[in-house]
């Protein structure tokens, strides 16, 4: 057996592994968000839970004892994933923030267009979502918005972009340091809500920051993304009365 057809071979078992282990999802059509609860019995949370995310961030409550975030951000080399709903950044071990005492160590980032979230709702072009995780399972999700009205560049992205794996399943490794707090803005204030993962299996529980800057991505930019994933948001979900809090 030549080396690809043990590759192709090796492949179709590991996707065949994938496709047992959870339904595939979208983001149009049949499998797409109003469905994704009933493809999967561990995508229930999709449907049935009642603290989802995104939602439109409104009525915010100001809470001057919250806590700011405390970022501890390293520069190293990342793997790009297309993973067919959009493309992840896995970043090595190393870069965490810490709020309220509790250390979440950034696992990976993921971009959407248009954002998730809406703010008194408007979306806006772009979010990023930097997913953190504690040591005991606590999932911490930081999103910063993209708008193209200022038409600037954003640099972070111009290192990452050049790699963007364009086909499902491909991935590509950039050696150049890139640092993920190149996505963050100068000013950290933020609205913090308990959601959950905007994806399935939809996990509750996770604690969202959203931050109110906005940042700039250029229309090329913008277009590179659109090209690969030309929708790749949910919904917005519906509040249940969740409070939603400003830390300044
Ligand atoms: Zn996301």
């Amino acid at each position: 057996m030549r080396f690809h057809q043990v590759a192709a071979l090796v492949f179709g078992i590991a996707s065949i592994a994938a496709a047992q282990t959870t339904a595939p999802w979208s983001y149009q059509g049949k499998t797409g968000p109003l469905d994704w609860g009933k493809l999967d019995p561990a995508y229930k949370a999709c449907s049935q839970g009642h603290e989802q995310s995104p939602i439109d961030i409104r009525g915010a409550h100001l809470n001057k004892a919250l806590q700011p975030i405390e970022f501890h951000y390293i520069s190293g080399p990342v793997k790009l994933e297309n993973t067919g709903n959009t493309v992840r950044v896995y970043v090595d071990p190393g870069s965490y923030i810490v709020y309220d005492g509790v250390r979440y160590d950034l696992q990976q980032f993921h971009f959407h267009h248009p954002s998730e979230e809406a703010v008194k709702g408007k979306l806006t072009d772009m979010v990023v979502h930097m997913v953190h995780k504690s040591a005991d399972g606590r999932m911490a999700v930081i999103a910063v918005r993209f708008t193209m009205d200022r038409g600037d560049a954003n640099a972070a992205m111009a290192a990452l972009w050049p790699h963007l794996p364009t086909r499902t399943g491909e991935t590509e490794k950039v050696e150049d340091m890139i640092n993920p707090g190149g996505f963050l803005p100068a000013d950290r204030g933020y609205w913090t809500y308990t959601g959950s993962l905007t994806a399935p299996p939809c996990t509750e529980g996770v604690r969202w920051f959203v931050f109110e800057d906005v940042l700039s991505v250029s229309r090329s930019q913008l277009r590179a993304f659109t090209a690969i994933f030309p929708m790749n948001s949910r919904p917005l979900q519906d509040a249940h009365g969740r409070r939603i809090e400003a830390n300044e």
